[in-house]
């Protein structure tokens, strides 16, 4: 009998038990969410039926005396449908549809209220917390920790780069998901099932990065503390405050993952009522010089950013359809060697004459794009950026490169809430002055630039300089970057270096070694064919070609950059495998640009082009691998082969070990 009694009392608690349920548009996924017997809420994944996100605790730790992890109760819940079609002014894909079904369910305990907002979409999910405290201790609430699980279902093979709350310039790692540590996101994997997931967040504004940490076999967020001397407070916040989406991406594909918008759309529309002045495009410079050794950033013989220097790739830049140029070092404030941080971004160095290269830019129809190295010193470098900015503006400038070199920012670890709020205020101080941003040791991208159109680029991973003087990126590293660095935004990698074993500065006197992990044997590990090939697979809406002008004058495979437009309407991930190789489509107006790239292993692909517009007779430019190419040993042997093709045509892809090929699509004649 009293078995019973308890039997129907677990029954009843199970019945009264919350659980809400929000599926995608699809139906294959479905988000569940509970309340625990402690009040704290849940939430689990299913795909096709199949459990994907296991049962995952949910909430937020702070030292103030509140409670914003449990003891909820439930006060209502809907799930409302969403559909839309909306346009941005560049992107992969100037036109997204929005597709989704939102829970939202309101909970509330004695000290805040606490709404839940789950997204399905038919690529995978985002939620959010959104608190509200109406109490006395709204100001400056101190977060300390987020307790949201990411419970990966099953284990499987995962990629990432470790958690580091300075730096993304760090290797990948190939990883069990049971292996791994911590992770920096976008943490992308592929479970035993073979399903593809990837880890990361949205609209991060005003709050720290999320990195992952495995506690107790379960992955889960990790925020980046505010310093090393302050290692509690992960956040500051106020009585109502928003977190970042939490977004777990779910492809059948590996390609899926890299043809979701889903970041995109979990960020809010655009913010900038003018986007005229927004324009992506190619731009070549002096960068390359300096991270050989060839030039110097500072004020010697070695100088790079001279004016006679400048006015040679402007020249070259209106002579290959090169949109504008980039001078590292034009200011005063550099020593020799490194910054001695004393920088003045309204002073030309002495032998930079800066009007003068604007006035010959402009007569070539050649944008010039400033350049802000601030060595991570970011109070100093708020308290004039007004001015700064102010300065490039009244001389038609429309871009800037920021650099944040060291360890870092003014003691704020450099993903903290410091830095998310200092990158978001330089976009915004430079929008409203129509300046378009590329900023290189970035805040990672969660999709902000659908909101800041003009944030346009940024670094965020181990960039080509790690070539020029380290044992470099490895071939697959590229392989790698699509599916995990590229699916947060575009990236300012600059690929482009045809003369891959630097050859043309050998026994060069005026080289000097000025970085300490610079070795005989740095090379850049790629065939030629890679690097240009690079130019489509990693997408950027500036677009550089890195290497010295001199190693693209005369050659003939540069013609592709030089017909390539980087300001595409329409992307397509065609083929590939992480780590292993991938292939994809871009179109810019009626041009196709193909770019496919392989690890260290040479393969050969079938490549359907129906992705071609049907009718149209287009000139096909293929830069291949010569058959005997090979990263290591024969790196420069290509080909360049014209074919007239149409949409109803198969191209064989043979890539070289380490290889790569590009394509471009011009038509010829429309019916
Ligand atoms: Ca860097």
């Amino acid at each position: 009998m009293k078995k019973t009694v308890l039997f129907l009392l677990i029954g009843l608690a199970v019945a009264c038990a919350p659980k809400k349920a929000v599926s995608s548009p699809d139906g294959s996924i479905v988000v569940l969410f509970s309340l625990s017997d402690e009040g704290q809420p849940e939430y689990a994944v299913s795909v096709d039926g199949t459990p994907f996100i296991g049962q995952s605790v949910l909430g937020i730790e702070t030292s103030a005396p509140l409670n914003l992890k449990n003891g909820f109760r439930l006060e209502s819940s809907k799930v409302t449908s969403h559909e839309e079609k909306w346009s941005q002014p560049w992107g992969e894909n100037k036109e997204i549809l929005d597709r989704h079904n939102e829970l939202e369910v309101k909970l509330a305990n004695e000290y805040c209220s606490l709404t839940l907002r789950f997204r399905a979409f038919n690529d995978g999910v985002g939620f959010r917390y959104e608190y509200g405290i109406p109490s006395e201790a709204k100001e400056s609430i101190v977060i300390t920790d987020e307790l949201t699980q990411f419970n990966i279902a099953q284990d499987g093979f995962s990629w990432s780069i470790p958690a580091h709350f300075d730096s993304y310039e760090q290797e990948y790692r190939e990883l069990l998901l049971s292996e791994l540590e911590n992770a920096n996101t976008p943490m992308t994997f592929r479970t035993d099932d073979g399903l593809y997931g990837s880890i990361h967040e949205a609209a991060l504004v005003d709050f720290p990065e999320m990195t992952l940490k495995n506690v107790d076999g379960i992955l889960t967020a990790a925020p980046a503390p505010d310093g090393p001397n302050n290692l509690e407070q992960k956040a500051v916040v106020s009585g109502t405050f928003k977190t970042p989406w939490r977004t777990i991406q779910v492809g059948r594909k590996a390609v899926d993952l890299i043809n979701s918008s889903l970041i995109l759309n979990l960020n809010e529309p655009c913010k900038l009522k003018d986007v005229s002045w927004i324009k992506p495009g190619k731009y070549v410079g002096v960068w390359w010089g300096m991270h050989l050794g060839l030039y110097s950033w500072g004020k010697d013989a070695r100088h790079g950013a001279t004016t006679e220097r400048a006015k040679q790739y402007i020249d070259f830049a209106a002579a290959n359809n090169i949109d504008a140029v980039l001078f590292e070092g034009w200011n005063d404030g550099w020593t020799v060697a490194n910054a001695d941080h004393d920088f003045d971004f309204t002073k030309p160095a002495p032998d930079f004459d800066l009007d003068a290269v604007l006035a010959y830019a402009r007569e070539k129809g050649v944008d010039y794009i400033i350049h802000h190295e601030t060595a991570g010193e970011v109070a100093w470098y708020e308290q004039q950026l007004e001015k700064d900015l102010d300065y490039a503006a009244e001389r038609g400038i429309h871009a800037l490169k920021t650099g944040y070199a060291g360890w870092l920012l003014d003691g704020h670890y450099h993903h903290s809430q410091y830095g998310v709020r200092h990158y978001a205020k330089v976009a915004s101080e430079a929008a409203a002055r129509k300046i378009m941003v590329d900023a290189h040791e970035p805040i990672k991208e969660t999709g902000l630039r659908r909101t800041y159109p003009n944030f346009m680029t940024r670094e965020g991973a181990r960039g080509m300089e790690w070539n020029a003087w380290s044992s470099g990126n490895k071939p697959s590293h590229h392989e790698i970057l699509p599916f995990a660095r590229l699916l947060s935004g575009p990236m300012d990698y600059t690929p482009g270096i045809f003369d891959i074993e630097y050859r043309s500065i050998a026994g060069n006197p005026d080289v000097k070694v000025w970085n300490n992990t610079h070795s005989s044997k740095c090379r850049v590990n790629t065939t030629l064919a890679k690097q240009i090939a690079l130019w489509v697979t990693l997408y950027s809406p500036w677009q550089m070609a890195a290497d010295l002008i001199e190693n693209y004058e005369e050659h003939p495979a540069f013609q592709f950059f030089r017909d390539f437009d980087p300001d595409c309407d329409w992307s397509e991930a065609l083929q590939g495998e992480i780590g292993e190789y991938i292939a994809i489509a871009r179109r810019s107006g009626d041009k196709f640009f193909f770019g496919a790239t392989t690890n260290e292993v040479g393969r050969t692909l079938e490549q359907p082009l129906s992705f071609l517009k049907p009718g149209v007779i287009y000139t096909a430019t293929i830069y291949a691998d010569a058959l005997d190419a090979d990263w290591q040993t024969n790196p420069y042997a290509y080909t360049i082969e014209t074919r007239t093709v149409t949409s109803a045509d198969t191209f064989t892809v043979v890539l070289a070990p380490g290889g790569g090929q590009a394509i471009s699509f011009i038509p010829s004649s429309t019916p």
